[in-house]
């Protein structure tokens, strides 16, 4: 078979940049190795009838107009703001922190935005430029709430301290000093109707796409060579791991879904609901249902507790690890016609949007002279 262009891996990375180049008429071909399309975005409907994500909620968010344009082409979407809650001290308040979390948790009575600018002025501990992940949270709201809602909730989640984070991680949570309880603040916040696995499904429906599922790229690659370009989408490190010099590994965080079917209509009042605290081992609790909606009498939830064995989700961004990561992006660089693209292979923590935008520009910039407009 000619393939003029193979891509490793079939998430949003992979599955943008064969869309793209099928488009312009090269022959593509995916190899992926786990038995499904659409990366850790798949999604399928359960025992109950009810679309449940198999690697977690996803929730689509972007102020991009060409992003929201792209994806609009492939899927009809419904716009879908997502709120989270945490139950904390056995009470339940909203995150991002907003003047609900603040009444609620300290019995204090802010009504104002200037009542909740006041109470952060006298919590918050100021750092001109926050040098990790606790300093970014006791600059936005004190010590406190990062003992109550940061703390643990982190050290759960990596396995590290915030301090031992890049501050970015924790700034990825606003906080809100109105009433404002949506976790995102993007200009299109959406899910898309019948689930995400229809989107890649819409964006692979190709006659020039082949998609070879079950397959890992390191066990058959002698069979595929002569290919114009390869895109990579899998852990940068993997990539390298035969060669000698670079035996740093990368960490990474995986999660270990653990399911439980549930006999009532439903189990908690919302679709994410985050334990911060020592209590309990898992991060959160997500009941499908609630995207979207769903009516079922049954329900399901599943329980998050992050590892550091297992499919590679989360890069760990500090320090350390940007450093292994630059020995490997150099060696990246030397490669000719070779492209490391994602969440893996650039070991940055995207969001879905971040992860199209950074396809559709690679594509952009490769293909530019012959492109055109997207
Ligand atoms: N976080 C926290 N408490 C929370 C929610 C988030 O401490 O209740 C911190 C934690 O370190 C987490 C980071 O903020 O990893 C980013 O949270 P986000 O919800 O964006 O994580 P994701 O949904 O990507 O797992």
């Amino acid at each position: 078979m000619k393939v003029d262009i193979l891509i490793i891996g079939a998430g949003i990375s992979g599955a943008t940049l064969a869309e793209r180049y099928a488009n312009a008429g090269k022959k593509v071909l995916i190899i992926e190795k786990r038995d499904h399309i659409a990366g850790n975005c798949y999604d399928h409907y359960d025992q109950n009838g009810i679309l449940v994500s198999k690697y977690g909620a996803h929730l689509f968010h972007t102020n991009d107009d060409e992003v929201w344009e792209y994806v609009n082409r492939f899927a009809e979407w419904y716009p879908w703001e997502h709120r989270v809650i945490a139950r904390v001290d056995g009470k339940t308040v909203p995150i991002p922190v907003n003047i609900s979390t603040v009444n609620i948790l300290f019995d204090e009575k802010l009504e104002t935005e200037d009542d909740m600018k006041q109470w952060l002025e006298q919590n918050r501990i100021s750092f001109d430029q926050p040098t990790n992940g606790e300093e970014a949270v006791l600059n936005r709201v004190g010590p406190v709430l990062y003992d109550k809602m940061f703390k643990h909730y982190t050290k759960k989640q990596w396995d590290k301290y915030p301090a031992e984070l890049h501050a970015s991680v924790l700034e990825r949570i606003p906080v809100r000093s109105n009433y404002d309880d949506r976790y995102f603040s993007d200009k299109y916040q959406a899910l898309p109707k019948g689930g995400y696995t229809k989107v890649f499904e819409s964006m692979l429906d190709h006659p020039n796409i082949t998609v070879l599922l079950n397959t890992d790229y390191f066990d058959v690659k002698d069979q595929y060579e002569g290919y114009e370009k390869l895109f990579y989408t899998g852990p940068v490190d993997r990539f390298f791991e035969f060669e000698e010099e670079l035996t740093e590994k990368l960490e990474y965080r995986s999660i270990n879904f653990v399911t439980e079917h549930i006999d009532a209509e439903y189990y908690q009042e919302n679709s994410v609901v985050n334990y911060p605290g020592r209590e309990v081992d898992f991060t959160r609790i997500v009941e499908h249902k609630h995207f979207g909606n769903q009516k079922s009498d049954k329900t399901s939830i599943v329980k998050e507790y992050t590892v550091d064995e297992g499919d590679p989700y989360y890069p760990v961004p500090n320090e350390k690890n940007q450093l292994i990561y630059e020995k490997y992006k150099a060696k990246a660089d030397q490669l000719t016609d070779v492209y490391f693209v994602g969440r893996l292979a650039n070991y940055k923590y995207f969001n879905m949007d971040q992860a199209f935008k950074n396809a559709l520009d690679l594509y952009k910039t490769l293909e530019h002279a012959k492109a055109g407009a997207l």
